[in-house]
């Protein structure tokens, strides 16, 4: 789950980690009042959204006075702003944040993963701030540094402070920068975060080191543990589809393709992706019903699919563990009946009653395209979609 800069701002704040001062607003007469309560005369103003590249889109603007603040905020929110990462819809700037101006001296590159390779948390950061970092590791990596944290002892001021002196950090700013280093891994520890990204991290001329933007990123697995983060969560940042998908606790995952999956099991979902990539198909989702989907689930797993309208054909893909065939050929036939199946549909199913499963698809007299294995349905479902 992803929060926006202004909540990430905060949540630093409470643990001491230096951030510029600033409030959220709603309306531009909210930004004026916010601007209002800086003690400053030079204002940022910045969209809120959960994408970066902002910057460069146009999302964050410098106010001269309260007036230009006015003005600012009049003309992003309601706007609808393309980055690199909200991809080529974009995103409607509902929140503003209005900050104090820095004065800034040099941006630096903070981040926190969790990091696969060594099964640990790991500190990474550059003198390349302010851009993109897949550009940096990109055109000089070895301007990336890192710092493996060893989970027992946690970060420590030692790997605190070499970073900084590997970030070139001025000399007399090291320990200022490693007291916020080592802040932001107590958040993202306590908070069960699976990624922070500081970027840029600044150095001021009045010789601070802060935080000038802030992502934060959090397991949901840990999220029941944490209902001040789990508030913080705003829906209409996030896919609808995936929304109404979580209600009947289906893993749904929006893609950009034209074929439809009804997938039981990650691991088969995700084969079955690969699969119809390799017969030069592009699937529009992810999507597991899980163990123990209903006729129900499945009807309900059917109108989401179809609630993309880029979906030119559905591929349903069952083993039958636990799940009975005939179960989900009883779902499949009812979903296709209630919403009018409209595109080609091939089925394939495997497992426990399979036959009985066959049987009352063929009988149901519906256009449905029986598969024998994964890659025969997937030749069929990417030639009817053509
Ligand atoms: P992003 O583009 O979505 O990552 O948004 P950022 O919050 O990183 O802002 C983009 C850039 O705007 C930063 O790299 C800064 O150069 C600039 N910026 C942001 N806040 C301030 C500020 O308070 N003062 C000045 N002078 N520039 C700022
Ligand atoms: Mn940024």
């Amino acid at each position: 789950m992803n929060i926006h800069e202004y909540q990430s701002k905060q949540l630093l704040r409470d643990y001491g980690v230096a951030v510029s001062m600033g409030h959220v607003a709603f309306t531009p007469e909210e930004a004026v009042e916010a601007a209002k309560k800086l003690s400053t005369d030079v204002y940022v103003v910045k969209a809120q959204i959960h994408a970066g590249g902002r910057g460069k889109a146009g999302g964050v603007k410098i106010a001269k006075s309260l007036d230009e603040v006015k003005g600012y905020a009049e003309e992003l929110l309601g706007k609808v702003l393309v980055t690199p990462q909200t991809g080529p819809e974009g995103k409607e700037v509902q929140r503003l944040l209005v900050e104090e101006g820095s004065n800034i001296e040099k941006e630096y590159y903070i981040s926190l993963i969790v990091d696969r390779a060594t099964d640990s948390v790991v500190l990474m950061g550059s003198e390349e701030g302010g851009m993109d970092i897949e550009e940096v590791a990109e055109a000089t990596p070895e301007k990336i540094f890192k710092e493996v944290i060893d989970p027992v002892v946690g970060l420590t001021g030692f790997q605190a402070r070499r970073m900084a002196f590997n970030m070139n950090i001025p000399t007399h700013l090291v320990n200022k920068a490693a007291k916020f280093m080592l802040g932001l891994y107590d958040v993202f520890i306590d908070k069960d975060a699976s990624i922070v990204e500081i970027n840029p991290l600044v150095v001021t001329k009045e010789d601070e080191v802060m935080a000038l933007d802030a992502k934060f990123n959090f397991d949901e697995n840990g999220l029941f543990r944490h209902k001040d983060i789990q508030e913080l969560r705003d829906l209409t940042e996030e896919d609808e589809k995936e929304i109404e998908a979580s209600k009947y606790d289906l893993s749904y995952i929006s893609l950009d393709g034209n074929i439809g999956c009804m997938v039981n099991g990650a691991g088969l979902a995700m084969a079955t992706m690969d699969t119809i990539n390799y017969y030069g198909g592009s699937p529009a989702n992810f999507l597991d019903v899980g163990g123990g989907a209903t006729a129900e689930k499945v009807t309900e797993a059917f109108k989401i699919i179809l609630s993309d309208e880029n979906v030119k054909g559905i591929f349903v893909n069952i083993f039958g563990g636990i799940m009975k065939c005939d179960v989900i050929a009883e779902g499949v036939i009812a979903a296709v009946k209630e919403v009018q199946l409209q595109v080609p549909l091939v089925v394939r199913l495997e497992g426990t009653n399979v036959d009985r499963g066959k049987q009352l698809l063929n009988e149901s007299g519906l256009a449905i395209t029986p598969a024998d294995t994964m890659a025969d349905g997937a030749q069929k479902i990417v030639e009817l979609v053509g």
